[in-house]
């Protein structure tokens, strides 16, 4: 890997992952969370809560270590390069509930549940997409309202990442059905196992350690302190999730993605050495280095746009463009690396034993997930200002 010109702490947290990693995610084991042969249980993310990881995003007043996003990516990254269902878990403990919770969550949420992300017991999924709503996110029909001092949220999600093993599920509602678009909205956290939460796996590609859930609220009655932030924050939701929601899950997928190609070209980088055909290894053929030059540049790229939001969060200067940016271009390239990557090494990139065939279905749905290819680049040429 070049320098990425870190500092002290970053180099000695990814010493520390490293081992974690060849010690508690062997390569076999991860393949077999991804086969579903062994169930990537929930309990892992204790495993990081011992190594003070899962309290990266929760400042020290609620028991965290204090606010390190860098450090929390890095930790992304470094396990998303083994395991994207791990990396996955981690996001929804320190990310989906920590940040979340940090920055919209109200003082009753955050001193109930922080703790409870540092010690690694609290897991967040998803709940934006629904069967019939996609990028149009504005227009979820899954519905919420007040009855005396409940709330009671009817309707159906899709594609909620991890739902069989969160706790609660960031849920987005429509709180107004008359009400002004963008102001109708109201975010919820509905615990999974509350009365009425029905879920569904689906089958898909990838995505198999955490699961991709249908999850139903068959009028589930939940008290209002369930509101995200708080009463005030009725009908409040799309400003709530424009703020920090949809950001974070732009820069989560473009650092997941990024794991997926280095170890895609870390993988490829060695068998291409090993592998020898007409006596010599494959690496000397000039069209397979000139492969393996063009991912080694691509990687360096997206690392290098990776790096700039996260130093930019770091400073809290949030820049939804440049997270944009990175997700559009870290996203794509990560699939192109990860297609190359398979084509270097033939056979064996087919083959489910040699890993590039998971990294490959990683890769696939990044620019999927956390909002598509094309609405990133409907955003940048909106929020650059670009006439419609
Ligand atoms: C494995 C997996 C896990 C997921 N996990 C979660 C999760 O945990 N939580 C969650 O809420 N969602 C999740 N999603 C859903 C994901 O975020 C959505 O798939 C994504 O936002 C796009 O929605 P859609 O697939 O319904 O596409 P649609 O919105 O139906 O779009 C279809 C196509 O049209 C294009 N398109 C749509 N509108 C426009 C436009 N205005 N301009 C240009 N092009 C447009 C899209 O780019 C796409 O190519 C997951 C998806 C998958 C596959």
């Amino acid at each position: 890997m070049l320098d990425r010109d870190e500092p002290e702490h970053i180099r000695m947290l990814r010493q520390t992952l490293a081992s974690f990693v060849e010690r508690e995610m062997p390569h076999d084991l991860a393949q077999r969370w991804d086969s579903g042969e062994t169930p990537l249980d929930r309990t892992f993310i204790k495993k990081l809560a011992a190594l003070d990881l899962t309290g990266l995003t929760v400042p020290a007043e609620y028991g965290g270590s204090g606010i390190d996003l860098r450090a929390c990516l890095v930790t992304l990254e470094v396990l998303a390069a083994r395991s994207t269902g791990a990396a996955t878990l981690y996001q929804m403990a320190t990310l989906f509930g920590g940040t979340h919770i940090v920055e919209m969550g109200s003082e009753e949420q955050k001193r109930k549940l922080l703790p409870r992300v540092v010690s690694g017991d609290l897991l967040v999924a998803t709940g934006l997409s629904e069967p019939d709503v996609g990028a149009d996110l504005a227009s979820v029909k899954t519905r919420v309202r007040r009855d005396g001092d409940n709330l009671v949220v009817a309707g159906a999600k899709r594609w909620c990442t991890g739902a069989g093993k969160a706790d609660l599920i960031w849920t987005l509602c429509n709180s107004d059905p008359d009400g002004a678009r963008h102001r109708n909205l109201t975010i919820v956290l509905v615990p999974v196992d509350a009365p009425g939460v029905v879920l569904e796996e689906q089958k898909t590609m990838g995505n198999h350690g955490p699961g991709t859930y249908d999850v139903t609220f068959q009028d589930v009655t939940l008290p209002v302190s369930a509101l995200l932030g708080g009463e005030h924050c009725w009908n409040n939701g799309w400003s709530q999730l424009l703020n920090t929601g949809l950001d974070l899950e732009r820069i989560v997928s473009a650092v997941q993605a990024l794991g997926v190609a280095r170890a895609a070209v870390e993988a490829t980088w060695q068998y291409a050495q090993e592998r020898v055909q007409f006596g010599k290894p494959i690496c000397t053929i000039q069209s397979i280095r000139h492969m393996l030059a063009d991912v080694q540049t691509k990687l360096h790229s997206c690392t290098i746009m990776v790096d700039r939001v996260a130093a930019l969060l770091e400073r809290n200067e949030p820049s939804p463009v440049e997270t944009a940016m990175a997700k559009l271009y870290v996203c794509e390239t990560a699939r192109n690396i990860a297609l190359t990557c398979q084509t270097v090494m033939g056979a064996y990139g087919y083959a489910v034993e040699y890993n590039v065939e998971r990294y490959v279905r990683d890769a696939l749905l990044m620019p999927i997930a956390g909002g598509s290819s094309a609405i990133m680049k409907n955003n940048i040429t909106n929020w650059m200002g670009l006439p419609r």
